[in-house]
Order: C-alpha cells, then sequence, then structure tokens
C-alpha cells in the first residue's frame, strides 16, 4: 500500500512537473535566430584573442548550444542564412536576408526575429531592414566585439539580451532594434564609433533603453518612419541601384566622383567635412554630375550633429540634397532606396525628411 502511494506520489509530481513545462513551453515568445556570421561566430587560438580570429566560424546551433539560458526566456530556434564577416555583405545578400525577415515575420508561429550580424556593417544591415520589412514584430540585430574563445566574451549576454528583446511585447512597433553591450539601439541611427572595445555602438542620440536581467526597460522611442510605416517594401524589390560614398578631405581629388559616376553610381554620397561642405574647387564637378542626372547627397565625417539644408552650399540653387542626420553608410541606404521609387530631388529630400 505504501509503495503504491509512493508511487502515485511520484506520478503526480511528475506529471506536475511536466504539466508546467510544458504550460512555461507554450506561454514563452517563439524567436528565430538568424545567423549570418561575424565575431559573434568567431574563434580565436588562445582566449587571450579578443581582437585577432577569425569571423564566421561557429554555426548558428552550436550558438544556441553554448547559451542553454536561452531556453528559459524563449522557445528558440536557429538558421543559418550566411557565414561571413560582415564587411563581406553585398546588396544582393541585402536582399536575400530582407526577404527571409520578412517571411519569419509573417509567420504566425514567430513572436520575433534575431540577427546575428558581423559589426562592420551591422548598421547598414539594421537600418535597411528598418526600412523595408512591414512588421510590428520585434526584430533585433546583434553581433559581438569578441569571439567567443576569448576571456571575457561579450556575445553569449549581447545574444541572450537580444532573445529577450525580440520577446518583449513592449519591443513591438518600435522598428528594428540593435542589441549590444546591454544598450537597446535604434536600428536607424545606431552606429559603430569605436573598435575593439565592446561599447562599440551608440548614436549620438543616446540609446532607446536597456536590457538588464531579463527585462528591456525603456526611455525613449524612435520618431522617424520604419517598418509597418514605411514606403519601402522588401517583397517588391529585386535589385539596389549602385550609390558610391565619396570621403571629404583637405586636398581632394575629383576625379574620384566621376570615377564613381562612371562606375554606374546614380547617386554620390558626399561624405563632407563638418557641415557637408564642399570645397570651391568641386563645386563645378558636382554642379555637372547633378546635370547628368546623378543625385549629390550632402552627408558629413562628422559622427554627430547633422547637415542643414542651404547653409553651407545653396543647396535649392545646384539641386542637391542633404542627409540630414544620417551618416555617409545610413545615407547611401537610404538614397539606394529612394531611387527605387523617384529619381526627383524634391521626393528624395522628403524621404532623407522623414527616415
Ligand atoms: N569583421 C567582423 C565583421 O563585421 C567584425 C565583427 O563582427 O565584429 O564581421
Amino acid at each position: 500500500m505504501q509503495q503504491l502511494l509512493r508511487a502515485t506520489t511520484v506520478a503526480l509530481v511528475a506529471f506536475s512537473l511536466a504539466q508546467a513545462q510544458a504550460q512555461t513551453a507554450t506561454n514563452k515568445p517563439n524567436i528565430v535566430i538568424v545567423a549570418t556570421g561575424g565575431t559573434i561566430a568567431g574563434a580565436g587560438a588562445t582566449t587571450a584573442n579578443s581582437a585577432t580570429y577569425q569571423a564566421a566560424k561557429v554555426p548558428v546551433d552550436k550558438l544556441i548550444a553554448g547559451i542553454p539560458e536561452l531556453n528559459n526566456v524563449a522557445n528558440v530556434r536557429g538558421e543559418q542564412a550566411f557565414q561571413i564577416a560582415s564587411e563581406s555583405f553585398t546588396n544582393e545578400k541585402l536582399l536575400q536576408l530582407g526577404k527571409r525577415i520578412s517571411a519569419l515575420a509573417k509567420d504566425p508561429a514567430v513572436d520575433g526575429v534575431v540577427i546575428t550580424h558581423g559589426t562592420d556593417t551591422l548598421e547598414e544591415t539594421s537600418f535597411f531592414l528598418n526600412l523595408v520589412v512591414h512588421t510590428d514584430k520585434p526584430i533585433v540585430v546583434v553581433g559581438s566585439m569578441r569571439p567567443g574563445t576569448a576571456m571575457s566574451a561579450d556575445g553569449m549576454l549581447n545574444l541572450y539580451n537580444a532573445v529577450v528583446l525580440a520577446g518583449t511585447p513592449s519591443a513591438r512597433g518600435k522598428g528594428v532594434l540593435v542589441a549590444m553591450n546591454d544598450d537597446i539601439l535604434t536600428g536607424r541611427d545606431a552606429a559603430k564609433r569605436t573598435n575593439i572595445k565592446t561599447s562599440a555602438f551608440s548614436s549620438g542620440w543616446g540609446p532607446l533603453g536597456m536590457v538588464v536581467e531579463n527585462q528591456a526597460y525603456w526611455f525613449r522611442a524612435p520618431v522617424k518612419r520604419h517598418t509597418m510605416n514605411s514606403e519601402f517594401d522588401i517583397d517588391t524589390l529585386t535589385s539596389l541601384p549602385e550609390v558610391a560614398i565619396v570621403y571629404g578631405s583637405g586636398n581632394m581629388t575629383p576625379e574620384l566622383y566621376d570615377a564613381a559616376v562612371k562606375a554606374g553610381a546614380k547617386a554620390i554620397i558626399n561624405a563632407g567635412t563638418g557641415n557637408g561642405s564642399v570645397p570651391n574647387y568641386l563645386v563645378d564637378t558636382l554642379k555637372r554630375i547633378r546635370a547628368s542626372g546623378v543625385q549629390i547627397v550632402r552627408s558629413s565625417r562628422i559622427a554627430d550633429g547633422f547637415v542643414i539644408r542651404n547653409s553651407e552650399q545653396p543647396d535649392d540653387k545646384y539641386d542637391w540634397v542633404v542627409a540630414h542626420d544620417l551618416n555617409p553608410q545610413k545615407a547611401k541606404i537610404l538614397a539606394a532606396l529612394a531611387l527605387t521609387r523617384s529619381n526627383s530631388t524634391s521626393e528624395l529630400q522628403r524621404v532623407f525628411w522623414e527616415y
């Protein structure tokens, strides 16, 4: 009798444990981790190699298996989109990734998506996705500055925080987010602003909030158009036009602008000095290029602040565009998207004000 009682108790305990587990599994958000490579999937020769290593080595399933704590906060599965260092991203890869993220976001069984990415061009990809994926589900882009094999590797916690964020209801409708170094940044203006350090990512306008111990804390919200509210749609995009960046300095080489046109650029982002300035000996070159149909977008090589229209240069008179506060690489993404819809200067300028 006693034995029977013990067996029944054990069975009951096992049953309620299984039930509790099943319940937590159904209550947990379903998150897909789409891996593209980068340092977060990197491996070095020794634990002291924090900066010398090979990026894009560890497959996504191994990354997930390395953080068992993920199972406490989400039902996670992985997909390997690419296994590359992010400096090797191309427009084709951006489009391919965007289409996959859009398909996942449309899946009713998916609550949020995390993209693991190299940090070099993470700012381009996060801005691109922010502009073209029509969803209010959280999409979080994450990377790391140290490979997982290094002492004090940052990838584990960054990825954990990204999964938490992707499963957080209050992250919905905020556009594509970047989770790095405990901060939540908007994919619109998050940028790699220092290398080597784990605090590599920031924005001139500050983070939106932080993730601390499974919880997102918000302090700001993005005001520019994005995702659901964007006129750009990945599902209808098949290619992106060529856009070139020419970096400003003293003693510029005018021939570089002509080389960009020759290479097929439909817009040139002038990463100008200061307020996106154009030296006096270059004005005629840029006016001539604009007259030939190629757009000129004045951005700045300065990390913070924004370029003011018709200040240093008479943009109305020259028919040029200003990039507002977008850095040259972000301006390149937005100009390419805008040019898929219109080649009018006023349309391009409207897009730069609104996004
Ligand atoms: N070169 C690497 C990449 O962007 C650097 C990193 O991930 O931190 O893929």
